[in-house]
C-alpha cells in the first residue's frame, strides 16, 4: 500500500484492491462495500488510518476486495475484536461489518454486551435474512415463513 503524505486527499481508487469479487450478481453486498469506499474517502481517511473488521460470511469475503488494514475474524465475534482495537488505540476508527447470522444467532450476546457499553465503533450489518455463504440456512432475521 502507498503511505500517502497527509496532505493529499484520499481518492476512492487509493481503496482498489486487485483481489476480485466473487459475490452473487446483484448482491447487496456490492452497494455496501461501494458505499462504505465512496463514507471514508468524504471523511477525509486514508486507508491507513482506519481499521476495517469483519465477521465471517458472504459479507467477510469483502475483507480482501477493500485496501486497508482489515481483520477477518471468527464468526459472532466481529464486535469483541472491534472493541479491542478500538481500545488499543483509540485515536483509530473502527469500523466493524457483520451479518444477520453471525450478529444475531452465534454473536447475539456479543451484539447486546457492545450496545450495553457503547464502544465508539460503527457497526455495520448485512441483512440478507439467511445464512447465504452456506446455502441459505435460516437466521434469527429470516422471516417467518
Ligand atoms: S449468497 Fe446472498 S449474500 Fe451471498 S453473495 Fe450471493 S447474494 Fe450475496
Amino acid at each position: 500500500m502507498n503511505i500517502a503524505p497527509q496532505t493529499r486527499r484520499p481518492a476512492l481508487s487509493d481503496y482498489y484492491s486487485e483481489t476480485k469479487c466473487i459475490w452473487c450478481d446483484g448482491c447487496g453486498n456490492y452497494g455496501i462495500w461501494t458505499a462504505v469506499k465512496y463514507a471514508l474517502v468524504e471523511l477525509n481517511l486514508h486507508p491507513w488510518q482506519v481499521c476495517l473488521c469483519y465477521d465471517v460470511g458472504c459479507h467477510g469475503n469483502g475483507s480482501d476486495k477493500i485496501e486497508g488494514y482489515r481483520f477477518h475474524g471468527l464468526h459472532g465475534r466481529v464486535i469483541p475484536f472491534a472493541a479491542g482495537a478500538k481500545l488499543a488505540n483509540m485515536k483509530v476508527p473502527v469500523i466493524a461489518f457483520g451479518g444477520d447470522g453471525a450478529t444475531f444467532s452465534e454473536g447475539i450476546g456479543h451484539l447486546v454486551h457492545g450496545v450495553r457499553s457503547n464502544y465508539p465503533i460503527t457497526f455495520v450489518l448485512h441483512n440478507n435474512t439467511n445464512y447465504g455463504l452456506t446455502t441459505g440456512q435460516a437466521s434469527s432475521l429470516t422471516p417467518q415463513g
